[in-house]
């Protein structure tokens, strides 16, 4: 059989994850006429140094693959075909069998028992160098003709390929756009809260010197992504249910205070200021109109509050790849991780895009040229 030659553009947790199925999967067939040659001008695997603050939240314990998808605002559907065939249990699974043994948090989160990015990224790497025949080539590819002695093209670039080479192989690219990120409000107006931490209803929210961050925000600002700024939001803090009868119990005690015994002291008069509520009043005398009013945090968003986001919503349209991740206009090239239109909350969601479509590349690409040779 004639030798395979491999280019994988991008080392990041997609690249290498594919790389390492390929060596998987060329092992089941028996076959080791195959090279894999890695592009990319950054160390290998540094992009997975930051992830989950540097303990790697590897993915999400779900089983269901189409619950695992709806975490996606972009992907969802195109995910289902991918999910149903390679999910949590595989990526767990193969982990381990690589010495990177995991555990789940509370949450559902699934973490590295090491908790660390780093021993994971060394962990990937040794396992890729027991791979047959694998290269490194530190440099950044800006042509698709750098790459005409190549048999097979994985394009794992991620969001950030200033050379935006998908494109220049023929492909659409939805532009990129923050997700998963903090955000500026306007008119934030006097005594804004700064630095104080909440936790809603959904998850935590943090008061920043431009605006709003924290998981609470990142999923807002996932969900919306796409929408042109300015636009409104409104969280739920406080259940009137549980208010109204904090009132009852405590008619004579201030407003203010009684409201202070759900949310910090500091974000109760802030808000009271904007609503021009007297926070002094007795609770008896609250209305029902200024309780709704508390009820929920109303911002108008005025833009990412650029201190880095952590994903971002745009990439290769689906359209033009198909169940395989296998380019519909270019034979040779394969398109997975980031580099796609798929972006997903906070919680694993985004590594396990990576590992899964990753990893159902690579069955494509070996069942593709086992049986065209
Ligand atoms: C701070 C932070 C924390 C995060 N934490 C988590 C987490 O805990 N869990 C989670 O699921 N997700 C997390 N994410 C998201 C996750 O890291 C990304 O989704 C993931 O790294 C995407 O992997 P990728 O391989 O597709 O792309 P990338 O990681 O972006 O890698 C792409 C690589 O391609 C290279 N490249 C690009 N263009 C070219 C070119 N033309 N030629 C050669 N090389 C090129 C780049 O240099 C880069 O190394 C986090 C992200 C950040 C920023």
């Amino acid at each position: 059989m004639k030798q395979i030659n491999i280019a994988i553009v991008g080392t990041g947790p997609s690249g290498v994850y594919c790389g390492l199925q390929l060596i998987e999967e060329f092992q089941k067939t028996g076959s080791n006429a195959y090279s894999i040659t890695f592009f990319d001008p950054l160390p290998t695997l540094s992009t997975i140094l930051p992830t989950g603050n540097g303990r790697c939240n590897l993915t999400f314990a779900e089983e269901d693959f189409k619950v695992f998808a709806s975490n996606y605002p972009r992907g969802e559907k195109f995910l289902y075909s991918i999910f149903s065939r390679y999910l949590t249990r595989e990526t767990i699974e193969y982990f381990e069998k690589i010495g990177i043994k995991t555990f789940i948090q509370p949450d559902n989160r699934v973490f590295p028992v090491s908790q660390s990015a780093k021993t994971v990224r060394t962990q990937m790497i040794s396992a890729l160098k027991k791979g047959i025949s694998v290269k490194f080539c530190q440099k950044i590819v800006k042509n698709p003709e750098e790459l005409d002695t190549y048999d097979v093209i994985v394009l794992a670039t991620g969001s950030k390929d200033r050379h935006s080479l998908a494109e220049r192989f023929g492909h659409s690219v939805i532009p990129l756009v923050p997700s998963l990120c903090g955000l500026k409000v306007k008119d934030k107006g006097a005594n804004f809260p700064t630095g104080v931490s909440i936790h809603t209803q959904n998850e935590g929210l943090i008061f920043t010197h431009v605006g709003i961050s924290g998981p609470e925000i990142f999923r807002i600002s996932s969900i919306n992504a796409k929408k042109a700024y300015p636009y409104d939001i409104e969280i739920p803090i406080l259940n009137p249910d549980k208010v109204l009868e904090a009132l009852n119990e405590t008619p004579k005690k201030s407003f203010g205070n009684i409201i202070s015994e759900f949310i910090p002291k500091s974000l109760t008069k802030y808000l009271f200021e904007k609503y021009g509520i007297n926070y002094d009043k007795q609770g008896a005398h609250a209305k029902k109109e200024e309780i709704e009013k508390l009820q929920n945090l109303i911002f108008t968003v005025t833009g990412p509050d650029g201190k880095g986001e952590i994903v971002h919503a745009g990439g290769v349209l689906l359209d033009e790849v198909d169940k395989n991740c296998h380019s519909k206009i270019n034979k040779k090239l394969w398109i997975i991780g980031e580099a796609l239109d798929i972006d997903g909350f906070c919680g694993g969601f985004n590594l396990q895009n990576c590992w899964s479509t990753a990893a159902i590349a690579a069955q494509d690409i070996v069942q593709r040229v086992i049986q065209n040779p």
